[in-house]
């Protein structure tokens, strides 16, 4: 039944418009008559109780426009560091929604961004990584831009705006620089973020494009347009884990991506992933995102309560490559580490920082105490405020590449022969040739990996601060 506005009532808010029979049927006239969805939708229940969906429940695609949840949701984007919300895919949505700090919206700054040059560049036709991004100053800092109208936070670099105005309140995305405020996102479902147009005429996510291997940015510098048009048809089949039962059909909506652990076959939209907590992590040429699905990352989390036996020199491991493969390598070096853990002020957290890491404590005389106000001296060069929690001591070991790099390695990042080996780290053993081996130390990748990735990967272990949840 038509539920009518109460006494004293003006008008209903869109969720309860949303709801109301009388507003699906008149949508369902007009969508019939313009041959679009001639289904009724209606919502079912788990969508609007699991607590997942609570930062996207105003943002499906199928419910009325609501402006004011999409400048909500790309506000919330913009709340942890790096502020930007296509680098916001690396960061788990749970800790950004529920974090208080950085409420106060990031003003004409220039931040890290989270996503290596590559990741843009790399589709499944262009396996080349691309040059040096020119957004990107000689620190590696991008311009941070706020569109006035829809909200959306970006860096310069991520969205390819390759000449950052000197206005920067006034800066508008390329969709409300269209006037498109109904655009939405071809290959997911949900609306908001950060979007560019696509050849065929829609608009597609910019994270949407990032994760999905056959889509690919057409000029890869100003990250626009995108190509979806190269999805092939079992990836179009495939379904969505967590929105299939809002779709009143058996047809699948959009594209999905599916875990990169093993067979595994948990297929899901990327943005309704990241809002149920998918973990997505940049990895290295050839595969720039990794994704792993819940259950997954469940196991994993049993993987790292095995029981860690201490090595010695000569010992053999597997370990991986900045490939993504595993490979057998000796142990060189065992060294005894102590390492300080601090919870920063974003939410965020680092439990294997370097003594001489804390810029305000002389180390020399032992930690700081606990709870104690520290600054951290970051990776990216700039100080960062935390709370110190203690510290821990590490054996440290270094082991032996094939190709004579030494790098080292904590306890839980070595797999010995003997023991079972979890399915992520079974499926990517190498079974490499010397020679498919040394493929990727191509000069130009190693160069690249060097001047994007190491850098650019955080300290801060992402899969702990889910698993922890
Ligand atoms: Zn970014
Ligand atoms: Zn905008
Ligand atoms: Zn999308
Ligand atoms: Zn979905
Ligand atoms: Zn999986």
């Amino acid at each position: 039944m038509p539920s009518f506005l109460g006494r004293g009532e003006k008008q209903h808010s869109v969720e309860e418009s949303n709801t109301t029979r009388l507003v699906t049927k008149l949508r369902w006239i007009v969508e019939s008559i313009n041959d679009i969805g001639v289904e009724p939708v209606i919502i079912p229940k788990s969508i609007t109780t699991e607590p997942w969906t609570k930062p996207i429940r105003n943002l499906w695609q199928h419910l009325l426009l609501n402006f004011a949840a999409e400048q909500t949701f790309n506000q919330t984007l913009a709340k942890v560091e790096p502020y930007c919300s296509i680098c916001a895919l690396f960061k788990p949505l749970s800790r950004i929604s529920s974090s208080k700090d950085g409420s106060k919206p990031a003003k004409n700054v220039r931040t890290l961004p989270m996503i290596p040059e590559m990741c843009f560049a790399c589709s499944k036709d262009n396996k080349r990584p691309f040059a040096v991004n020119s957004s990107v100053d000689k620190e590696g800092l991008s311009q941070i831009l706020t569109c006035e109208n829809c909200k959306v936070t970006v860096h310069a670099s991520c969205y390819g705006v390759s000449d950052v105005p000197r206005n920067k309140k006034n800066w508008t995305c390329t969709r409300c620089t269209r006037n498109q405020l109904s655009a939405e996102c071809c290959l997911c479902c949900l609306r908001g973020g950060a979007l560019k147009p696509t050849t065929n005429g829609k608009w597609c996510h910019v994270v949407c494009a990032l994760a999905l291997p056959e889509v690919k940015f057409v000029n890869i510098h100003k990250r626009e347009p995108i190509n979806v048009d190269t999805i092939t048809v079992e990836r179009a089949r495939l379904k969505c884990m967590f929105c299939q039962p809002l779709q009143n059909s058996d047809k699948s909506y959009g594209a999905c991506i599916q875990c990169s652990n093993g067979r595994c076959t948990s297929s899901f939209h990327v943005t309704c992933a990241y809002a149920a907590g998918v973990m997505f992590e940049t990895s290295d040429w050839p595969y720039p995102v990794y994704i792993t699905c819940n259950k997954h990352n469940t196991k994993e989390k049993v993987a790292r309560d095995r029981e860690l036996t201490e090595l010695k020199v000569g010992d053999k491991a597997y370990v991986k490559h900045k490939n993504t493969r595993y490979y057998l390598c000796n142990i060189v070096k065992v060294e005894g580490q102590t390492y300080y853990s601090v919870d920063f002020e974003d939410g965020s957290f680092s439990d294997d920082l370097y003594p001489e890491d804390l810029d305000n404590y002389d180390v020399s005389d032992g930690p700081p105490p606990v709870g104690a106000k520290v600054w951290v001296k970051w990776t990216d060069g700039d100080l960062y405020g935390a709370t110190f929690r203690g510290t821990k001591d590490h054996c440290m070991y270094t082991i032996e590449m094939a190709d004579g790099t030494e790098k080292p390695h904590k306890r839980d990042e070595l797999w010995l022969q003997t023991e079972e080996l979890p399915k992520q780290v079974k499926s990517r053993l190498s079974t490499a040739t010397e020679r498919r081996f040394n493929l990727f130390y191509d000069d130009e990748i190693e160069h690249e990996i060097a001047e994007h990735g190491r850098r650019v990967k955080p300290k801060i272990s992402y899969s702990k601060l889910l698993g922890d949840k």
